[in-house]
């Protein structure tokens, strides 16, 4: 199939010769190549619809190639030094840093985000990434314990665990690349990576970095597929001893159940329906305009979204007109055009969803604030929402329970602390919160009270590569980020010597 290169005169030169060359292939074992089957996906561009790239699919049998290919690498890899490990990570920060624009296109077209938006996150928060764990190699310790048996010499050493599976989602499909990879391999595993079939394209410039930067071959893995085939051998094989993956809780489940097998270590980062709590006495401008960022930034496509905004009933129609009128500025188009603030869903799939998600909430009986229609002005056949407001909708209801991932808020008055504290728990979720006060007491109280594994106080959305990001209750276990990730790609074996 000859495909034609959307936007093709604003990309970076780059960008055309990649997109130039397809299908896209499997890297497997150091060796890039085509599937055992021959079989290939088509990935689309969001804001047309239109195909953008032919990708090799990876079935059951690659995968079991794939993870030979992995454990035989793991071999060599234990022997390559702390130091070596770091320069690896380094270089290959610098190259991703290099490509910045290429990734960040890739991403727009791909995904659909704006290129601003990949530009200023994406990409420099990948590279961040990278960077900090780069240096965690020659920290990584164990330590001399104080036993009492006499004549016993007791110490502990972490070792890598050998091959993880990365299984991850199209919302961030470089950063999340990032936020898997940089740990596992910085604690010495070898990585087999799964993309979102929506978003497979980052991940292969990705890996022809990690080539370049000089990772021994059959370290890094690309395998792009689909999650029931693709996803569904690799967190079955028992030849993997990890399973790190990031989306929807209900893919969560089976893969728990998948890795029962082998008893293959877990962790989950899973969905979100995270509540944004505005005092009466909070610096309600600057609090209204994170509100707007934390739904409407990324098109709503965030895990840590904040979704449900409760605002205390004095300053509530003061709160909801400023979030209001911040939704309405927010200018919705193609990725490419540099005065988008808001770009396409990323498939058709999820657009469907999120507008059945609008639709149920009309029907429902809530108020819609503004949006809940097509924008103006965007190309007929792209996956356009408007920013969206919810009123006046009950606890009960399915837009108020569920995880939309979309640009849909729902806007609700409180009264008191413990009020707000029981509503904001009210859900099955727990991965994050945001909490707007003054009032220092109110604050810390709240921290403690809010069952999730963020909260963010007088701002919300800060990401740090040092500071673990994961969830509580149905948004999962295990942390991103931070040494806490690191030391979920590792083992600890105590070791005993007789003197
Ligand atoms: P998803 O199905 O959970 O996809 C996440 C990853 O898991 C993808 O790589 C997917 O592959 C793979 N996968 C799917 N089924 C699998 C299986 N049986 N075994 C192993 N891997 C499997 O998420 P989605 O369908 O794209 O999105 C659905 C909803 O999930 C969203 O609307 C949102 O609510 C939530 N979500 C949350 C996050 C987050 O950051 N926590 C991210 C994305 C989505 P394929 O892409 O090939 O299916
Ligand atoms: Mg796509």
């Amino acid at each position: 199939m000859t495909l034609t290169i959307p936007y093709e005169a604003q990309l970076h030169a780059g960008t055309i010769a990649f997109l130039s060359s397809q299908p896209k292939q499997l890297l497997i074992g150091g060796r890039w190549t085509a599937s055992v089957s021959g079989k290939t996906f088509t990935t689309y561009e969001p804001s047309t619809g239109q195909p953008l790239a032919e990708v090799c699919e990876a079935q059951a049998e690659d995968v079991d190639v794939a993870v030979i290919a992995a454990r035989a690498a793991f071999d060599q890899w234990r022997k390559v030094t702390p130091y070596q490990r770091e320069r690896l990570l380094q270089k290959l920060a610098d190259l991703i840093e290099q490509h910045a624009q290429e990734f960040a296109e890739i991403e727009t077209l791909d995904n659909g985000k704006p290129l601003s938006a990949g530009l200023a996150i994406d990409v420099p928060s990948t590279v961040e990434m990278f960077r900090y764990y780069a240096g965690w190699p020659t920290k990584i310790e164990g330590d001399v314990k104080s036993v009492s048996i006499p004549n016993r010499l007791n110490y502990t050493l972490r070792e890598p665990l050998g091959v993880v599976g990365a299984i991850i989602p199209w919302n961030f499909p470089l950063s999340m690349i990032s936020w898997k990879l940089a740990p596992a391999l910085a604690a010495g595993n070898c990585v087999i990576l799964k993309p979102a079939e929506q978003t497979p394209l980052s991940a292969v410039l990705f890996c022809e970095l990690t080539c370049q930067a000089g990772f021994p071959d059959g370290v890094i893995t690309l395998l792009n597929g689909r999650g029931e085939i693709t996803g569904a051998a690799l967190a079955a094989h028992s030849g993997v001893d990890k399973i790190a993956f990031t989306g929807s809780t209900e893919v969560g489940r089976l893969i728990m159940k998948a890795a029962a097998g082998n008893l293959k270590r877990v962790s989950l980062e899973l969905g979100g329906k995270s509540p944004h709590i505005i005092f009466d006495d909070a610096d309600v401008e600057t609090a209204a305009s994170y509100a707007a960022g934390s739904i409407f930034g990324n098109a709503g496509q965030s895990c840590n979204a904040g979704s449900r905004l409760f605002v205390q009933r004095k300053v509530y129609d003061r709160v909801v007109e400023s979030v209001t009128n911040h939704a309405k500025k927010i200018r919705v188009g193609v990725g490419m055009d540099a005065a988008t603030d808001m770009g396409p869903l990323t498939s058709l799939e999820h657009y469907q969803r999120v507008t059945h998600y609008i639709e149920l909430g009309r029907d429902g009986g809530a108020t819609v604030r503004t949006g809940a229609q097509r924008p103006d002005g965007v190309p007929e056949s792209g996956y356009f929402v408007t920013p969206t407001i919810f009123e006046n909708t009950s606890d009960d209801m399915a837009v108020v329970r569920e995880e939309i991932f979309g640009p849909v808020l729902i806007a609700t008055p409180f009264d008191t602390v413990e009020e707000v504290a029981q509503r904001a728990n009210n859900t099955l979720y727990g991965l994050a919160a945001g909490v707007w006060t003054r009032d220092i007491s109110r604050a810390h109280k709240l921290a403690g009270l809010l069952q999730s594994g963020t909260v963010w106080v007088n701002c919300y959305s800060q990401f740090d590569p040092a500071s673990p990001f994961g969830g509580y209750k149905q948004s999962g276990f295990g942390r991103d980020m931070g040494h806490e990730a690191l030391d979920l790609y590792m083992n600890i074996k105590s070791v005993w010597v007789g003197l």
